[in-house]
C-alpha cells in the first residue's frame, strides 16, 4: 500500500499530485498523464470521476467508465491514481479499481455524517486518506475529519488545503487564511499538509505565488489541476494548466531548507495573516463605497441632500457601540468612521465634501 509519507519523501522536488478537474475522456486522461509523468516530483495522477456541481446539468465526471480509463492510464504509465471519494460507495468502487489515493472532498468534509460513513466502510484499510479542509472556515471540522478517520483505524493520511470559502476572498477564489492549516500542523505534526493552490487560486495566473507561499510555509507538497487542453476543459477551466506551463511554473519556485520553526516562520504567517485581513478590509471598503455611490443616485432622485445628520448619528453610535464589545478604542474607530463618511458624502456629491 502507499505509504503518503514516504512518498513525499522520495524525490529532491516539491512532491506534486497533478491531472486534470475531472475525467471526461480516455483520450484526455491519457494524453494529460502521458505529459505530466515528466515532471520531477510527480508522485500521483489526481482526477474527480464523480464531480459535486453547484446546479444540475453541469458535468457531472464519467463515473464508473472513468475508472477503466484510469486503469488503462496505470497500467501504460505506471503513475499512482489520486481520486476523490464523497460516499462509501465511491470508496468501494476506487479500492476495486486499484486507486492509491483517496480524497475527501471540501463539501464533504463539512458532513460529519458522511466522514463518520466513509471512515467506518474505510475502518482498518492501510489505503491513503487526504482531507481536504471543509468549504467553511472551521478548523475544528477539518480536525474532527481528520479524527473520525484515525479512530476507525487509518492511519495513512494527509491534510490538504484549498482555501475557504469567504464572501470577501479577492484576488482568491478560495481565501487561504493560512494560520488555520498552520495550526492544524501543530495540531497533528505527523501529518503531511498538502496545498491546493488550483482551487484556492480559481485562475492559473496566481498558481506560482499561492505554490511559492505554500512551500515558504512549509508546506510538504502541491496539489495542481492540470488538463491537456484546459480551455476545453469542461469544469474549472480558468485554474487548470497545460502539463508543459506546469512544468515551467514549478521550475520557478525556489524552495528553502526548514529548519523547524523558527521565529522567522512565525513572523512570516503573522504577516500573511496581517496581507489577508488588509486585502479582506480594502475588498470592503471598496464595496461599501459602491453601495454608497448608489445610495447617492438613489438620494439624489429622492431629492434628498447627501449629507443626512441624523442618519449620521445612529450610524456612528451604533458602530462606537459595536466597538466597544469588540474591545477597539472609540476614538480610534471614531476617526476611522468619520473618513469613511466624508469619503462616501464626496462620492455622493462632491459639492457636499467637506460639509459635516
Ligand atoms: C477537486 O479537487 O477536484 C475538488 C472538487 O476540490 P474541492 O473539494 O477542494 O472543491
Ligand atoms: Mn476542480
Amino acid at each position: 500500500m502507499t505509504k503518503i509519507q514516504e512518498l513525499i519523501q522520495s524525490g529532491t522536488h516539491p512532491a506534486l499530485i497533478a491531472g486534470p478537474c475531472a475525467a471526461e475522456s480516455r483520450k484526455q486522461l491519457m494524453d494529460t498523464a502521458l505529459a505530466l509523468k515528466e515532471i520531477p516530483g510527480l508522485i500521483a495522477f489526481r482526477t474527480g470521476i464523480w464531480k459535486a456541481r453547484s446546479v444540475p446539468g453541469d458535468f457531472a465526471g464519467a463515473g464508473d467508465q472513468g475508472l477503466a480509463w484510469l486503469r488503462e492510464v496505470k497500467e501504460k504509465t505506471g503513475l499512482k491514481l489520486a481520486v476523490e471519494i464523497a460516499s462509501p460507495e465511491h470508496a468501494e468502487r476506487c479500492l476495486e479499481a486499484g486507486i492509491d489515493i483517496l480524497w475527501i472532498g471540501a463539501r464533504t468534509v463539512v458532513n460529519p455524517f458522511i466522514v463518520e460513513e466513509i471512515a467506518a466502510s474505510l475502518r482498518d484499510c492501510n489505503i491513503c486518506v487526504m482531507i481536504k479542509n471543509p468549504l467553511n472556515p472551521d478548523r475544528r471540522l477539518w480536525a474532527g475529519g481528520i479524527e473520525r478517520l484515525q479512530k476507525a483505524g487509518l492511519q495513512n493520511l494527509a491534510a490538504v488545503h484549498r482555501g475557504f470559502d469567504a464572501w470577501s476572498s479577492h484576488p482568491y477564489r478560495n481565501l487561504p487564511l493560512w494560520e488555520i492549516p498552520l495550526d492544524l500542523k501543530r495540531e497533528f505534526p505527523e501529518l503531511p499538509f498538502i496545498c491546493d493552490p488550483s482551487h484556492m487560486g480559481g485562475k492559473r495566473e496566481l498558481l506560482h505565488d499561492i505554490s511559492q507561499k505554500a512551500l515558504d510555509l512549509g508546506f510538504d507538497g502541491l496539489m495542481i489541476e492540470s488538463h491537456i487542453d484546459p480551455g476545453k476543459a469542461l469544469s474549472d477551466a480558468p485554474q487548470q494548466i497545460a502539463p508543459a506551463e506546469l512544468k515551467s511554473m514549478l521550475s520557478r519556485l525556489t524552495v528553502k531548507k526548514q529548519q523547524g520553526e523558527s521565529k522567522n516562520t512565525r513572523l512570516e504567517e503573522y504577516r500573511t495573516a496581517i496581507d489577508e485581513i488588509d486585502g479582506q478590509l480594502l475588498e470592503l471598503l471598496a464595496k461599501r463605497l459602491d453601495i454608497a455611490t448608489r445610495i447617492g443616485d438613489l438620494k439624489k432622485s429622492l431629492n434628498m441632500a447627501p449629507y443626512q445628520p441624523e442618519r449620521w448619528e445612529s450610524l456612528l453610535n451604533a458602530r462606537l457601540d459595536l466597538a466597544s464589545s469588540l474591545k477597539l478604542d472609540p476614538e480610534f474607530v471614531k476617526k476611522i468612521f468619520e473618513q469613511l463618511h466624508m469619503e462616501s458624502i464626496r462620492m455622493q456629491g462632491p459639492h457636499r465634501f467637506g460639509n459635516l
